[in-house]
């Protein structure tokens, strides 16, 4: 009967948010355990000048070893750790130990370029200015050593203490990148009430270069934009050298993606920076 069909249907899905709920937890306890055992770690992965060829950034991407499980990925519990307010805890982690490696590389006198950290919606508060200014302090880092990325989310509405939160932050010299941009919902004329420096033209976007239509154009919509109002572009995800030439071409600034590098351990980045590692461009 109908009843019956629908009971089983009810006891199969609360079984399967049972599992969710249950997966959600484990992974909400171990995420506090690992702050605690030191099982977090920051990739880099470099950003690349279309112009030279060269290092001209990095995006420090959280990594978590799980003693049993393996990499995790921040995938999987960045989610939860903004559903569980963890993201507070876990987003102080990542500024100390980012701003704790932009110190040791200067101290051992390395050319660093900027090195940009991921902000989740949560950490954008009114103490934001303050914690930034103290945790640079303490490691005795420059502003303009450290780039905030954050996303659309945060933009959508307008908030005018938003607004404020990042003059501030720019008025320190931080710097601010849109994440992820053309994948929310904010418009381009939107755009230009925030003090944003440069757009990061999500992976979406990129994969289809540059055969597919609606790609090649929304990838041309975003740069030409971008450039009226003098951001600067850096296109993710870049795999392929058709990627590359289509987008370096259309006049975007940097590149980050496999075709290049994949995010790797401060090591690795440093022996990328020491050795001049550079972009090649003869390839078509
Ligand atoms: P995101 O900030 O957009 O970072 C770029 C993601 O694209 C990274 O995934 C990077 O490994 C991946 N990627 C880069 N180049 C390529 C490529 O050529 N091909 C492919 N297939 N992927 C590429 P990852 O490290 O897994 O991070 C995923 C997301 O997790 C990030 O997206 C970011 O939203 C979030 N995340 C990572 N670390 C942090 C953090 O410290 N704080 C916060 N709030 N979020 C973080
Ligand atoms: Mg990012
Ligand atoms: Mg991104
Ligand atoms: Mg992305």
């Amino acid at each position: 009967s109908k009843a019956v069909q629908a009971e089983a249907a009810f006891l199969f899905y609360s079984e399967e948010m049972n599992q969710r709920a249950k997966e959600h937890l484990r992974i909400e306890s171990e995420l506090r355990l690992a702050l605690q055992r030191n099982e977090l770690q920051l990739y880099y992965q470099p950003k690349v000048s279309l112009r030279s060829g060269r290092i001209v950034g990095a995006e420090a991407l959280l990594r978590w070893r799980h003693p049993v499980r393996g990499m995790v990925s921040p995938g999987v519990f960045i989610p939860v750790a903004e559903e569980t307010g963890l993201i507070l805890e876990l987003g102080n982690w990542v500024l100390e130990e980012a701003c704790r490696q932009v110190r040791a590389w200067k101290d051992a006198n390395l050319i660093m370029p900027p090195v940009a950290v991921n902000l989740s919606a949560r950490q954008f508060d009114r103490r934001l200015p303050e914690r930034m200014a103290d945790v640079l302090q303490r490691h005795q880092v420059q502003p303009e050593q450290i780039m905030l990325e954050i996303t659309e989310s945060l933009l959508v509405g307008g908030a005018e203490n938003v607004v404020s939160i990042m003059n501030e932050l720019v008025a320190m010299g931080l710097a601010l990148a849109l994440d992820d941009f053309g994948t929310g919902y904010s418009s381009l004329a939107y755009l230009k009430k925030f003090p944003i420096s440069t757009l990061k033209i999500d992976r979406s976007f990129v994969i289809g270069l540059p055969y597919e239509e609606n790609d090649c154009a929304i990838a041309r919509a975003i740069v030409t934009m971008a450039q009226q109002l003098r951001q600067e572009i850096v296109a993710e995800g870049v795999e392929t050298a058709e990627q590359m030439s289509f987008l370096r071409d259309l006049g975007c600034d940097q590149l980050q993606g496999y075709l290049f590098s994949q995010p790797v351990p401060a090591e690795d980045f440093e022996r990328m920076l020491r050795e001049g590692k550079r972009l090649a461009f003869t390839v078509r």
